[in-house]
């Protein structure tokens, strides 16, 4: 056996006390050590999260993961269609949570959902990445808000996910406004922590405004990274203030203050570009066929 050269050595075990020093202070961050993470090349990190665990394997061998690269603007995205984006959101009441890896808002009533193909969707959660993880025409923005929809009845279909993509501005985002103080409230604390807000959240606010969307079937962009998810992606993109993204970065655990994971191959999928039209009409009647 080699003999360890006394300074290496020592070095050695002045890390570990660093590290055991560093980790004692931090206790509540991590007192449950995070699955995955968001640090590109390390052993749990999103190149590998699909070789973690038996049940992650989509993560590393789907064909239909998320996020991708739309093409927009000179380079059209794919086909293009009419529908109307079907949505009947209503005030909900709401909890706050700090996932680690992000932080969402879990609706605990009913808070509406969306109509899609005769599939009628349930909003659950809506929860933010920072910087986004969809790209327009190569271009990452500085925040995406993941509105997730579940179907009553499981189908090959169960989840939709609407998009919403932010770019720092002036003008801050007026629904994160309204939730700042439980972000606060919630910061570094402990995988799960929770606190309930005081009023009905409103999902009618952050995407409203969207005239167009694009449409495709991806992916949970977390483990265990599920496919058959029904994405659409706002084109319109919407404002946030420079401290709100700051908060959300600061609330969640180190390793996941940039949790967007990176793009993934589109493998042939075709994005669809939708017009909302007719405004008012039957939902996505000209709209109804698969894209792949
Ligand atoms: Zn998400």
């Amino acid at each position: 056996m080699a003999r360890i050269p006394t300074a290496a050595f020592l070095v050695a075990v002045s890390l570990c006390t660093a590290a055991v020093v560093t980790r004692h202070a931090r206790a509540q961050e991590t007192a449950d050590e995070p699955e995955y993470t968001y640090r590109r090349g390390a052993d749990n990190g999103p190149e590998r999260w699909g070789l973690l665990r038996v049940d992650w394997a989509a993560c590393y061998w789907g064909r239909q993961q998320s996020p991708v690269d739309v093409p927009g603007g000179s380079s059209a995205p794919g086909p293009i269609r009419y529908g109307r984006l079907s949505q009947h959101y209503r005030p909900a009441p709401a909890t706050m949570v700090n996932r680690g890896h992000d932080i969402m808002v879990r609706f605990d009533g009913d808070a509406g959902g969306l109509l899609i193909d005769g599939l009628n969707y349930r909003l659950r959660q809506m929860h933010w990445h920072s910087p986004s993880e969809h790209a327009l025409d190569g271009r990452r923005y500085d925040l995406e808000l993941h509105m997730l929809h579940q179907t009553d009845k499981p189908s090959n279909k169960s989840f939709a996910v609407v998009a919403q993509l932010f770019r720092i501005g002036r003008r801050g985002d007026a629904t994160l406004r309204m939730l700042e103080p439980y972000i606060e409230r919630i910061e570094d604390r402990r995988k799960g922590s929770a606190e309930e807000i005081d009023y009905e959240v409103d999902p009618r606010r952050p995407v409203r405004r969207s005239d167009e969307y694009y449409r495709y079937t991806g992916s949970f962009t977390t483990p265990p990274c599920t496919e058959g998810v029904v994405w659409t992606v706002a084109t319109r993109i919407g404002h946030v203030s420079r401290h709100q993204v700051d908060l959300l970065r600061d609330a969640v655990h180190d390793h996941a203050r940039k949790n967007a994971r990176p793009l993934q191959d589109a493998n042939g999928r075709a994005v669809a570009l939708y017009y909302n039209w007719p405004l008012r009409g039957r939902g996505n009647t000209a709209a109804t066929s698969d894209l792949n």
